[in-house]
């Protein structure tokens, strides 16, 4: 509860981005909202990967319903495009993972590389990560990257927090630009 109060006051005002608590991640009436929600359960880690989405993704993709991520739902009826070839889609959760473990040690709150890459081993191209086979190796190779990402100046909470407010600003105006079409 002290930490989803310290995210509301440093993060979320005067954001474009909505934080709501019980969401995932949702674009309702054009607007982004982020909260919690991970299937069933609400936890602050969650929001922390929210987040930590929103500043990875490029500007363009910002704005969208589940980042512009959801590969395997828009090729399904194509059998030979469900196997990804690369292991793309694991990297950008390494990347991701950075922000977060760096935010929630900003937050005071206990995280590890280790902890954060567990899920990974849903991911539809984790074949295709070194380390295997196994998961033990891969998961090893997954918790390396994000450890040398997070000490990078980059994934730190100052260029984090900057990064932060700059897209809020794209979103913002992207926001005011269809008001003004729609007369809304
Ligand atoms: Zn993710």
């Amino acid at each position: 509860m002290q930490q989803r109060r310290q995210l509301e006051r440093e993060f979320f005002h005067g954001a474009a981005v909505r934080l709501v608590w019980d969401v995932s991640q949702e674009v309702l009436d054009g607007r982004l909202r982020i909260g919690g929600r991970a299937g069933p359960v609400m936890h602050i880690a969650n929001l922390c990967h929210e987040m930590a989405h929103f500043v990875e993704i490029d500007d363009s993709r910002c704005g969208v319903l589940g980042w512009g991520l959801h590969i395997r739902k828009i090729w399904v009826i194509d059998q030979l495009c469900i196997e990804p070839l690369t292991h793309q889609g694991t990297d950008r959760e390494c990347r991701v993972a950075a922000y977060q473990l760096n935010l929630m040690r900003h937050l005071g709150l206990r995280a590890t590389p280790e902890k954060l890459v567990r899920p990974f081993h849903y991911q539809a191209d984790w074949w295709n990560v070194p380390g295997g086979p196994g998961d033990k190796g891969r998961l090893r190779w997954c918790a390396d990257q994000v450890k040398a990402l997070s000490e990078k100046p980059e994934y730190q909470i100052d260029a984090f927090t900057r990064e932060w407010w700059r897209k809020n600003h794209v979103l913002a105006h992207r926001y005011e630009a269809l008001a003004q079409r729609y007369g809304s």
